[in-house]
């Protein structure tokens, strides 16, 4: 797995280590967004090694490679603006070097894009067919057209060398092992509310987003790594539940019992106005649908940064 210390990666890593006594985890990553705390922990699980490597260099394993999660990529927007050419290389050259990787161990590889892919879209709520509406010039753009190209790259190593492929949409996810100064809407609400502070909203905070909860999602992820070779995606995996900015600042200030205040800032450029995922394909090929409301989701996540704080 690329990106295993990141916040996806910090649950997927735990997740294959209790849920599959056979599998050995080798976690590659960078520590560009992720933290070494994140798998602390792990290091002393016999099936699991962790690798100091950055993606946008070649990649070689001395065990085989059966399977492989291309997790890695800075996903928070400050995180991936801060050096947006580096986004870029990280989306195209990394994925190149992975591919590489498939193609030697005859490995499967499971790509995260995301639901940037659709850019601002004008048809909700999305379903995987559609083309999207992405500025190529924008702050968004390293990360959404480097994500693309992934996707791109992907399929063409899939045509060309009959590679095993699989792409899942990731649509907005929370939970445990976020970092607290990751920038992301549930994690800043979270941190803030815990630490008494107004909720920044951007904007007027009527933009919408379908939030996900950590386990639900890497369930999907789970089921479509197993799933039949011909299942190739993209695939969209995340909750319907959709919220405005707003009501997850609502959401959040009950959850956590405090009555801190809102305040606004300016919405950043390119941000989408509204996102919601079509899951019939999920749900269709894969027995997947997510089970975490918003409520359940929330508070767990808010008893981690409690406890993390
Ligand atoms: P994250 O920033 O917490 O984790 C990313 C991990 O990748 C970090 O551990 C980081 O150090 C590592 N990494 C970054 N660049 C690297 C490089 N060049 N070489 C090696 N490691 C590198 O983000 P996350 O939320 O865990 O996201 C994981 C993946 O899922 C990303 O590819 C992201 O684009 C995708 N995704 C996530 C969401 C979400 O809501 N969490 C939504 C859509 C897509
Ligand atoms: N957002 C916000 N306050 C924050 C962080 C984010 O109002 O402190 C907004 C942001 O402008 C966007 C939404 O919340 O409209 C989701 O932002 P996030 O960075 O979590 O993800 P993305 O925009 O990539 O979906």
């Amino acid at each position: 797995m690329t990106g295993g210390a990141g916040f996806l990666g910090a649950n997927l890593c735990r997740k294959l280590l209790k849920e599959q006594p056979e599998t050995e985890v080798v976690c590659v990553d960078n520590f560009y967004t992720g933290r070494r705390r994140n798998v602390e922990e792990l290091l002393s699980h016999p099936r699991f090694r962790l690798v100091e490597h950055d993606i946008v260099e070649p990649l070689e394993m001395e065990e085989q490679v059966d399977e492989i999660y291309n997790l890695a990529c800075p996903a928070s927007p400050p995180h991936y603006q801060k050096d947006p050419v580096y986004t870029t290389r990280i989306n195209v050259i990394g994925i190149l070097n992975v591919l590489e990787l498939a193609r030697k161990h005859d490995a499967k590889i499971l790509q995260a894009s995301t639901s940037e892919v659709y850019g601002e879209p004008q048809v909700h709520p999305q379903v995987e067919g559609y083309r999207g509406n992405v500025s190529c010039t924008g702050i968004r753009s390293c990360y959404d057209e480097g994500k693309r190209c992934a996707e791109s790259l992907v399929f063409d190593y899939h045509r060309m060398y009959g590679i095993r492929v699989k792409v899942v949409r990731i649509f907005n996810t929370y939970g445990p092992y976020m970092d607290p100064k990751d920038g992301r809407v549930v994690s800043n609400f979270i941190v803030q509310a815990l630490q008494g502070k107004d909720l920044t909203v951007y904007g007027d905070g009527s933009q919408t987003r379908s939030l996900c909860y950590v386990d639900d999602l890497l369930e999907g992820f789970v089921r479509m790594m197993a799933s039949e070779d011909s299942v190739v995606g993209p695939v969209n995996l995340g909750n319907p539940e959709e919220y405005t900015v707003k009501e997850i600042a609502g959401l959040v200030r009950e959850l956590v019992g405090t009555n801190v205040r809102i305040s606004y800032a300016p919405l950043p450029q390119d941000d989408p106005t509204q996102r919601r995922p079509d899951i019939c394909l999920a749900q269709k090929m894969l027995g997947w649908t997510p089970k975490v409301p918003a409520r359940a989701g929330l508070e767990r996540t808010i008893e981690y940064f409690r406890e993390e704080l």
